[in-house]
């Protein structure tokens, strides 16, 4: 692993995890348990968690806190697997079982949050890869996250296919009584052979649906991020309907839909499952990503304007928003801390 190497200035990043954590402060681990079987963790311990956005006026949020590098969810459409690179980490098999644990980052966040030029603004999680993957189960890091998040009444939010999240639920509750608490989780589709090939990983749809319902009972209102629609795949009027439907059964209090898009490292090895499981496609996703990462604007406006159609049908939208526990938009804040590498993936 490059860890020696990540002082560079790489494009997305400048992979500053060379100031996060020095080489030496690795240490890898593997478990013989089942669900960890083939996983390898990289314990570091690091210096800062809280990472500012690049280009967070694009972003609804300038903070992030990832405490972990890597997915074992395996969605093979993976937008993050890119950043495995900047480890000198393969990006495909690698980003699955290749897992970096920042194993004090409780301690570190609790630490940034006390500071007098930390300002209170809203920090995302799950914005680059799943903190409540697997490894979550056993590092158990997110506990101390959202005990120093609450304990300092900072709003934050998290976005999840992990339905380990409701291990937290209480904690969770507990957060939403003295800040903004949001949270999303995101199915794309209720496909289930198409779950089982393309996010090998993951829970089923059904059960983050589940996860949705709970949240609403507990008086946590729960969006849906309905990604990625899949072309040719999950786009079929009837896939759409039958997603929204389920969303809106689940209690969401919205859904945002959002393409697929192939960047480097997630294109390569997305184009090569689906030409092992749909290789009658392999032209079709030729033309329609003909033209870079993202699928022709004609075509996401299309499946924008649908699912928007169907939420509206189903009643998803303002009136169960009301219902939810607002997150206050980020306001601007100076930088306290030392940047690391992001790489949005809003899975
Ligand atoms: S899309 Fe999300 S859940 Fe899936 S592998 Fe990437 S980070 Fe993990």
């Amino acid at each position: 692993m490059r860890w020696e190497n990540l002082t560079d200035e790489s494009e997305h990043g400048r992979a500053a995890d060379a100031v996060l954590f020095g080489a030496d402060a690795v240490t890898t681990r593997t478990f013989d348990t089942p669900e960890f079987q083939g996983i390898t963790f990289h314990e570091v311990r690091a210096r800062s968690v809280l990472n500012r956005v690049p280009g967070a006026s694009r972003m609804p949020f300038e903070w992030t806190v990832n405490p972990y590098r890597g997915c074992s969810h395996a969605c093979v459409y993976c937008f993050a697997r890119k950043t495995h690179s900047y480890l000198d980490l393969d990006t495909g098999i690698g980003f699955d079982t290749q897992i970096v644990v920042k194993v004090n980052a409780p301690e570190v966040l609790r630490r940034q949050l006390g500071s007098r030029r930390w300002q209170g603004d809203h920090v995302a999680m799950g914005t680059n890869v799943d903190c409540y993957q697997r490894a979550e189960g056993r590092y158990r890091l997110m506990p101390g996250i959202i005990s120093a998040l609450t304990d300092h009444a900072n709003p934050f939010s998290i976005l999840t296919k992990g339905t380990l999240i409701l291990r937290d639920l209480d904690l969770l509750v507990r957060a939403a009584e003295v800040t903004d608490v949001g949270v999303s989780v995101s199915v794309g589709f209720l496909d289930a052979g198409l779950w089982r090939t393309v996010e090998p990983g993951t829970p089923a749809p059904e059960r983050r649906l589940d996860v949705v319902r709970t949240f609403g009972e507990h008086g946590i209102g729960c969006g849906v991020l309905m990604a990625p629609v899949i072309p040719f795949l999950s786009d079929d009027p009837a896939q759409l309907r039958a997603t929204v439907r389920a969303i809106a059964a689940a209690g969401a209090t919205s859904v945002t839909p959002l393409v697929l898009h192939l960047r480097p490292g997630a294109r390569e090895w997305f184009m090569a499952w689906l030409g092992q499981h749909h290789p009658h496609l392999v032209r079709r996703y030729e033309r329609l990503y003909a033209e870079g990462a993202y699928a022709p604007k004609w075509y996401q406006r299309r499946i924008t304007r649908q699912v928007h159609e169907l939420a509206q049908e189903y009643g998803i939208g303002p009136a169960r928003a009301g219902l939810a526990r607002r997150i206050r938009p980020a306001e601007p804040a100076p930088a306290p801390t030392e940047p690391e590498p992001v790489q949005l993936s809003l899975m």
